[in-house]
Formats: C-alpha cells, sequence, structure tokens
C-alpha cells in the first residue's frame, strides 16, 4: 500500500500558468489598501473613489469612497463593448433535457428589456424586489436588471415556503415580486407561483407591500391571475425594447439582502453593497480558481438563492467574463449520471461544490463517476462546511483524476466572498483544511480573551475571527444594525474584531482548519470534541454515508455525543451490532471520551437548502424539546422519518 501524502503540492506545470505567485500574500501584506485599489482597477468606474477605505463608522465600512459605478454594467455591457459579445456567458442546461446557449451580447439584450420593463412599473434605485425564481437565465437576468436600475434584490429560495417567503417580503418591504408558473421537479412541474399568492394572500387582511408580480412562464401549468397585479414575463419584458443607458452608483450602494441559512438561528438579513462586494467577488474568483476566460469552462452547482450562487454564478464569475454552466435540476435526475454528462458535454474544467454533494457521489459509488470521461478537470472547489479528509481525497482521486487541486473555500453569507482558501498554483492543499486567509485579508485563532492561539497547540482550538475589515464585508442586518453589532462585533470588542461564530485551530505549520461553529463544540467531561472531528470518524466507516453529530445535555458529562447516521450501500449490518462497531470505530479514532452516548440510524438528515445540516434543529430532537425556526428547512418531512427512524 503507498502512504498517504499529508499534503499535495500543485504540478509545477500548473504553478508556472497559474494567476498568481507565491509573493502575492507579501506585497498585499504590506500594503492591503493598495492591494485592493490595484483588485478594484480591474473593474470599470464612471468616476473614480478619492479613499480607499473609511472604517472611522465601524463596524460599518466604506470602500472605494466617492467611487461611482454601475455592478450590471462590469457583468455584462463591457464585455460586448470590449469585442467579447459573441462570448457564451451562460450554458443553461434545463431539468427535462432542453438546453439554451446564451451570450453576453444575448444577456445584454435580456438585461436592457427587463431594465427599461421595471423602469416602466416606476421602480426606482433603492427599492427592494423579491426574486422566488429556480434555476434559469430570467433569475439571472433579473438580478442584474435590478443591478443595473440601483433596486436591492432579494432573492428567496425557490425551496421555501410561502411563510418564509412572506417573512422575507415583509422584512424588505419588497414591491415587486419576480417568480415563474412553476418549477421542474424530478420530471414533474410543481407549482410555484401558487406558493406567492399563498404569500401575498394568507395573511387576509394585512396587505402587503408588493404591488405587482411578475412571472416567467418556465412549466407551462395553470396559475391563477389577479388581474392588474400579475403580469406575464413574456407579455411584458420581452416586448420591451431592450436599449437601456446604465446610470452609475455609489460605491457604497445597496445591491442586495440576502438571508443567512439559518443553521444557528433565525435568518439574518444580511446587506450588502456594490464597490467592494464586486471588487472582491471578481479578485477570489480570478485566484482561487485559477480562472482563465478564455479556455475554463466554469461550473458552481450551488443554488443562485444562497451566497455561492450570488458571488460565485452571477457576480464573480460575469465580472470577469467567465463562461459557465448553469443546471437546474438535481444531480440525479434522470440519473445519477448527471453531473458527469454535463462535465463531459461542456467540457467543463472548473467544478464547485459542497461536501454534502461528494458526500452523496461517494454513496452512490465511483464506478458512477468512472463510467466518463472527466479530464477536463483541472480545478475542484469546496464550500459550506468542513471536508472529511475521507470525502476530499475520494473528490481528488475520483472527480479530479487524482490531480486537480482542490480549495476548501471558507466564507460566509456575510463574508460576501472567499476568505480562507488554497490558491491552486501555490499552495500543498492538505485534506480538509482551509489553509491561508487569502491575499489582502486578515484571519487569526484566538483563545476566550483573545489571545492568538499560537501555532502548533493543536488541541488548543480557538475561535476564528477577521481582524481587519475586507471589501465584501457585510454592511449590516437589514433593519437591524443593533443585532448587527451583537451578534458579530460584541463578542471581541475591545479588539474591534468581527466574531465569525466558527471554531478553527491553527496546525505545526501555521495552516488553519475550520471546526465548525462555535456553538458545534462539544464539551464532554470537560473535554472539548468537536462535532466535525465525530462525524468524520464515523462517515470513515465504509458501512456510513453521512453523519450529523450533536451534543446533548447530559447529567453526568456535561454533554454526551449523540449521533445521527445513514448508513452506506455497502453497510453490511443495519442494526445493533453495526453501532456497537461505529461506537467502537469513534473510541479508536477519536478517544474513548468521544464515544458516542447514543447512535441512531435514519434514513435522512434535516438539511437547509445549501445542503448544511441543521445540528440546533437535532439538539432539539436530542434534548426532547420543540423545534426552533424551521423556515429554510427544506423538508419539514424529515422530521417525521427521524422521529420514526428513531423508535425503531
Ligand atoms: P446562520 O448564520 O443563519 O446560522 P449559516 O452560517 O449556515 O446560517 P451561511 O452564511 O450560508 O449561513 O454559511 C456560512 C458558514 O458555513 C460558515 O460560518 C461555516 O460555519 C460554514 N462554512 C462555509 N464554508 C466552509 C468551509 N470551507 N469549511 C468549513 N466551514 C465552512
Ligand atoms: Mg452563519
Amino acid at each position: 500500500m503507498t502512504e498517504t501524502p499529508d499534503a499535495y503540492p500543485p504540478s509545477p506545470e500548473f504553478a508556472a500558468a497559474a494567476n498568481v505567485d507565491a509573493g502575492v500574500y507579501e506585497r498585499a501584506a504590506q500594503d492591503r489598501e493598495g492591494f485592493w485599489a490595484e483588485q478594484a482597477d480591474h473593474l470599470h468606474w464612471r468616476r473614480r473613489w478619492n479613499q480607499v477605505l473609511d472604517w472611522s463608522e465601524a463596524p460599518v465600512a466604506k470602500w472605494f469612497v466617492g467611487g461611482r459605478l454601475n455592478v450590471a454594467y462590469n457583468c455584462v455591457d463591457r464585455h460586448v463593448l470590449e469585442g467579447r459579445g459573441d462570448k457564451v456567458a451562460l450554458h443553461w442546461e434545463g431539468e427535462p433535457g432542453d438546453s439554451r446557449t446564451i451570450t453576453y451580447a444575448d444577456l445584454l439584450t435580456e438585461v436592457g428589456r427587463a431594465a427599461n420593463y421595471l423602469t416602466s412599473l416606476g421602480l426606482t434605485a433603492g427599492d427592494r424586489v423579491a426574486i422566488y425564481m429556480p434555476m434559469i437565465p430570467e433569475t439571472i437576468v433579473a438580478m442584474l436588471a435590478c443591478a443595473r436600475l440601483g433596486l436591492t434584490h432579494s432573492l428567496v429560495f425557490a425551496g421555501f415556503s410561502p411563510t418564509a417567503l412572506r417573512q422575507r417580503i415583509d422584512d424588505a418591504e419588497a414591491r415587486l415580486v419576480i417568480t415563474t408558473d412553476g418549477q421542474w421537479r424530478r420530471g414533474n412541474p410543481a407549482p410555484l407561483k401558487e406558493a406567492v399568492d399563498e404569500a401575498l394572500f394568507a395573511h387576509g387582511d394585512v396587505p402587503s407591500s408588493v404591488e405587482h408580480v411578475l412571472v416567467v412562464r418556465r412549466v407551462g401549468i395553470e396559475v391563477a391571475w389577479t388581474e392588474g397585479r400579475d403580469l406575464w414575463w413574456h407579455e411584458t419584458v420581452a416586448q420591451t425594447e431592450p436599449a437601456h443607458e446604465a446610470e452609475a452608483f455609489d460605491s457604497e450602494h445597496p445591491l442586495f439582502i440576502l438571508y443567512t441559512s439559518g443553521t444557528t438561528g433565525k435568518p439574518k438579513g444580511i446587506l450588502h453593497t456594490s464597490g467592494g462586494y464586486l471588487t472582491q467577488t471578481a479578485y477570489t474568483h480570478r485566484v482561487v480558481f485559477d480562472h482563465k476566460p478564455e479556455t475554463d469552462i466554469y461550473w458552481c452547482t450551488a443554488d443562485v438563492g444562497w451566497v455561492t450562487g450570488h458571488s460565485y454564478i452571477v457576480y464573480g464569475p460575469l465580472a470577469n467574463g467567465a463562461t459557465q454552466v448553469l443546471y437546474e435540476g438535481t444531480p440525479n435526475f434522470p440519473d445519477e449520471h448527471r453531473h458527469w454528462q454535463i462535465i463531459e458535454k461542456y467540457g467543463v474544467t472548473i467544478y464547485y461544490t459542497a461536501p454534502t454533494l461528494v458526500r452523496t457521489f461517494m454513496k452512490w459509488g465511483r464506478q458512477i463517476p468512472d463510467a466518463h470521461d472527466l479530464s477536463s478537470i483541472r480545478v475542484l472547489g469546496s464550500v459550506g462546511e468542513p471536508i472529511n479528509p475521507e470525502a476530499w481525497r475520494w473528490y481528488r482521486d475520483v472527480i479530479g483524476g487524482g490531480t486537480a487541486p482542490i480549495v476548501d473555500t471558507w466564507w460566509q453569507t456575510e463574508t460576501g466572498a472567499i476568505m480562507i482558501s488554497p490558491l491552486p498554483g501555490i499552495t500543498a492543499t492538505k485534506p480538509g483544511a482551509a489553509m491561508t486567509p487569502l491575499p489582502g485579508i486578515s484571519a487569526t485563532v484566538v483563545d476566550e480573551e483573545g489571545n492568538t492561539v499560537r501555532r502548533g497547540e493543536t488541541e488548543a482550538n480557538g475561535y476564528l475571527v477577521l481582524d481587519e475589515p475586507w471589501p465584501a464585508m457585510l454592511r449590516g442586518i437589514w433593519g437591524d444594525m443593533e443585532r448587527y453589532r451583537a451578534t458579530y462585533w460584541e463578542r471581541f470588542a475591545a479588539q474591534g474584531w468581527y466574531f465569525a461564530g466558527d471554531g478553527a485551530k491553527l496546525d505545526v505549520n501555521g495552516d488553519l482548519w475550520v471546526l465548525g461553529r462555535v456553538d458545534d463544540v462539544m464539551n464532554v467531561s470537560g473535554h472539548r470534541i468537536s462535532t466535525a472531528e465525530v462525524e468524520s470518524a464515523l462517515v470513515g466507516h465504509s458501512g456510513v454515508a453521512e453523519a450529523a453529530v450533536v451534543g446533548a445535555t447530559d447529567e453526568t458529562t456535561g454533554q454526551g455525543i449523540v449521533a445521527f447516521v445513514i448508513l452506506s450501500a455497502d453497510a453490511t449490518d443495519t442494526g445493533a451490532a453495526m453501532v456497537k462497531e461505529l461506537e467502537a470505530e469513534v473510541a479508536r479514532e477519536i478517544s474513548p471520551i468521544a464515544r458516542p452516548r447514543e447512535i441512531h440510524v435514519v434514513p435522512e438528515l434535516p438539511k437547509t437548502r445549501s445542503g448544511k445540516i441543521m445540528r440546533r434543529l437535532l439538539r432539539d430532537v436530542a434534548e426532547g424539546r420543540e423545534l426552533g425556526d424551521t423556515s429554510t428547512l427544506v423538508d419539514p418531512q424529515v422530521f417525521e422519518n427521524i422521529r420514526t427512524g428513531r423508535s425503531e
């Protein structure tokens, strides 16, 4: 058997052709503001800024003060005006197998029409627009039309309930909702506009702020119609003149509001602005994925309703003139080959997904991707939660042909863009480590009092903090600046640091490992054990496909470890013997202290729209409490299944 290497350096060929060289860290550290000004210069500014950063009203930053730009102009017009109008912006794959090719010139036409039509509805800069749509090109057109007009969009994932939609409409006081008649779900049309009607009418006598509902026909089902309020996209936007002059807005003009996943509590309406956000999303997309606009075919599998979709499907890639794949459906429709077929069809070179999906692919088995030619892939990305080393290695070997570098990107809705990640041409990556803050970004790991955790103290896990402002940082929580201060800035107020809410450690080389949320660190008989560590040990067993671990109050040990596992197709035993074996495995892998108090075999785990396990809800289950806020849960039914699974 060959030794498993601890670190994977880039190949000399990859390093030689990379978009950045190793000196970039040093240069950025010496003059952070100068470094970010250089990155901002990659964009088109109608008026240049006169100050890079104004932090005098901390914790609300102003970046590129006095600068004016149009975000949509940067993502669309610029490419057309510079002669790249025929370049494909989107290779769109519909779930039923239909497809569309949209060039930058096409995008300009569509965005211009939408911008003119939204203007004719009386919407003006600063108004809010809710977008509740599946993964179709019109969703991106709608976002860009808002950006072009200075309207603030608020995307609501199309899997959310009418109640969740209504909460977000009310919170942002949206004047317009853009939606579709329905969406494809594994071959069947499922209604979507119906949910908008329910959201707007359900509260009976309480009228909403919404004046119009603009509806794209996607699946062709019958929809109820409210005359005067409802408008068909094909009868309005599509009939409008495309020529539209883009106005420039202040660098700090609000671009969007997006609600967080709600993994740790009630979702927060995170506010992002224009110049700094676009600067950092474009920069990180260029260097973290080593993106080359002439040759790369880029695919980020996130939903646009999640921050990853905003920053790494829409704004970053389009600002960089990328050619990308946009896929409407699920990875297993019509069968489990779908992603690999799409990669083969378009020759995808950069593939960015979430650990939960990698583990799902592992569960389905390597014979599925092995049946395809994936040799076009040269960079792989991961985002959303810590990736366990076993999944990391599988991802690199099976999907990346044993050579593609993996960029494990740590960031949050709040940070707006990637903050901590390897750079694929520079970093010798380690399975499971986010490695290093990006050039121009400063992050550190500290203890309770804010002392920096020294390198090499691998046991001394600490809190991840961001000790310098960054261009794409949030500018607040919509309508609740007090919650903004309390959530992120109170914990280390004395030092003026941003508290990320995640635990991390620095290894002996000073490389950074994100361990998951601080709330997810358990205290068992005085020992601090992270849920991610125990989960990693469980999924390391061939019989386990997925695992979620929580700490439940325990009279004797303080907290007891409760695990929920989904067994894999290879599981030889599904009963008590398996549970015993898994308990022993965790004790062996970590320590007898980490041996779970309970292991429940369940059919499913509760997840957010972005595929993250909602441990706080599992903690509610483990401690026999009523469930907390479930508005961002994809499928509330899972709790029925978990409860039935448990009582068996
Ligand atoms: P809420 O803030 O409402 O509880 P959330 O934190 O899940 O929801 P997001 O902003 O979508 O909402 O997720 C950001 C979080 O995801 C990070 O704080 C971190 O816990 C986790 N995360 C993202 N990327 C990584 C990564 N590469 N490694 C480890 N954890 C990650
Ligand atoms: Mg969060």
